[in-house]
């Protein structure tokens, strides 16, 4: 049912130097179901020295070849997935279609940066001599430090695994302690394809102490981070001290602002399945919704309903639409949520409790006229909570959607084109996606600004991340 989960150090599959482990917890049921090791310095230098090795090598493998490895690991993914699939919603608690849709994604993420890399073209710089050629040359930029989180244990990873490999880079990937098993299996697809064993290293243990071990180290050149944005900016800065490149891909709080011209039902139906989607654990979940006032009765009504209508319970079970958090500390988060919620004023429309005391299930939650001053509306919830308040006047629903640090994704609903060119020039998110959910395909950029972080995970600019531009100018002799 679940793997042994292990290191994979030059070329091997094994157990920490010293022996340690840490339990792996069902979140649906609270009950251990395995161990991963706990790697020690020993075992990062080990990673380390073969990730320099790897890197001579694999900088020097073709694009061409590279990409029909990569494409090769695609297609083992989707012939495992109903095994990974399984292995994530035990370990994660997603319903078993999204992390089956998670796996073959991962798939698609993989085809598509093989074939972008064959296209990481250089350039040719008209010079103002003659008998003087000038170009630029792309390199990989070395050795990556990757680190990914629990909530999506393939679909963050392989952004990074994928954009690192099809460049020439070679990885040492910190996975996710909560959820080892599925990503790991994501690396052994790699490698099965024909990765060297050098080049892709994959580790677990204390993430500090991970961290703060690799980043510093002369090997690595560049880092790669997905998580809270409080640690995202311990990491940047522990990355600057070292001059090393890096991309963040940090935590978000999504303004969705829905018009008093909106398709209301159409709003709710994609607002409220993506809201909840992965327990609302989601970085770019929608998660303060702006209402016009005109409809923000109909809207709430509308939406409660479909909060309402979530069936909860172990992902594994037909018919699970929202699985538990990922563990008590998550549920221990939405508790204090709410209670300052309802202290603040916030009226409950549904849901705002634990379910049952077996499993981390959290009831989808809704609140309405949810004051600015509630924590909810200004930390990230990174739950299955929705706060919803009204606006009057479109420059109130802008003001609101600025006024956050973060700026990673927001959503709009509205019929008039006018209002969707304001939103697209005014809000300050890396993403925006109107009168749809359109985010997050490999083939457009991914990524925050302001406190949400730099850089991108998807689209071209993802590959950019990943090489340095080197210029050659050569006098004809
Ligand atoms: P957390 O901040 O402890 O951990 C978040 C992630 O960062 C985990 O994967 C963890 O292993 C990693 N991490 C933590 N400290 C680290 C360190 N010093 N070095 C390297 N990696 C480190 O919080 P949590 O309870 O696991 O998750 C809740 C919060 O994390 C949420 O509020 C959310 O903001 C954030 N988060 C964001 C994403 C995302 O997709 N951007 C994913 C998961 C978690």
């Amino acid at each position: 049912m679940y793997p042994k989960v292990q290191l994979h150090i030059a070329g091997e599959w094994r157990d920490a130097r010293s022996g340690k482990t840490m339990p792996i917890v069902n979140p649906a049921t609270a009950e251990e179901v395995g161990t991963h090791p706990v790697a020690g310095h020993d075992d990062l230098d080990e990673a380390l020295e073969a990730a320099d090795r790897g890197f001579k090598a694999w900088k020097k493998v073709s694009a061409f070849e590279r990409s029909k490895i990569m494409r090769k690991a695609a297609n083992l993914m989707r012939e495992r997935v109903d095994t990974i699939a399984r292995m994530m919603t035990i370990e994660q608690g997603k319903p078993l279609a999204e992390a089956k849709g998670e796996t073959l994604a991962g798939a698609d993420t993989i085809d598509w940066f093989a074939e972008e890399a064959r296209r990481a073209y250089g350039r040719v710089i008209p010079a103002r001599m003659d008998g003087v050629m000038q170009i630029v040359v792309r390199e990989p930029v070395g050795p990556v430090a990757a680190f990914t989180p629990w909530n999506f244990p393939v679909n963050q990873a392989v952004r990074k695994l994928s954009a690192a490999l099809c460049t020439g880079c070679s990885v040492i990937l910190k996975g996710p302690e909560d959820t080892p098993a599925s990503c790991a299996e994501l690396v052994r697809a790699f490698l099965d394809a024909g990765v060297p064993g050098d080049v892709l290293g994959y580790v677990l243990g204390v993430p500090a102490d991970i961290s703060g071990y690799l980043i510093p180290h002369p090997v690595i050149r560049k880092i790669s981070f997905t998580g809270s944005t409080p640690i995202g900016k311990q990491l940047a800065a522990l990355a600057g001290q070292h001059m090393k490149r890096v991309t963040m891909e940090l935590g978000g709080h999504a303004p969705a602002i829905v018009f008093g011209d909106a398709d209301i039902d159409k709003a709710v139906s994609v607002l409220s399945t993506n809201k909840f989607r992965n327990a609302g654990q989601v970085c770019v979940a929608p998660t303060r919704f702006l209402v016009h006032e005109s409809i923000a009765d109909e809207f709430t009504q509308k939406f409660t309903a479909a909060a309402k209508a979530i069936k909860v319970g172990d992902g594994l079970e037909a018919g699970v639409t929202m699985g538990p958090l990922v563990g008590a500390r998550r549920v221990s988060a939405m508790e204090e949520f709410v209670a300052d919620a309802e202290a603040s004023g916030a009226e409950l429309r549904t849901g705002g409790k634990r379910i049952g005391n077996q499993g981390f299930f959290f009831e989808p939650t809704v609140f309405s006229n949810v004051p600015l001053s509630a924590r909810m509306m200004n930390e990230e919830p990174f739950g299955p909570i929705a706060a919803i308040r009204s606006f009057s006047d479109e420059e109130e629903a802008f003001t609101e959607a600025n006024r956050l640090p973060y700026g990673l994704a927001a959503y709009a609903y509205t019929r008039s084109t006018d209002t969707a060119e304001k939103l697209a020039s005014r809000v300050e998110s890396g993403m925006i996606s109107i009168n749809h959910h359109g985010l997050a395909l490999p083939e457009v950029p991914f990524g925050g600004m302001k406190d949400s972080g730099y850089g991108s995970e998807g689209g071209s600019e993802a590959i950019e991340g990943y090489l340095n531009s080197k210029f050659v100018t050569t006098m004809r002799a």
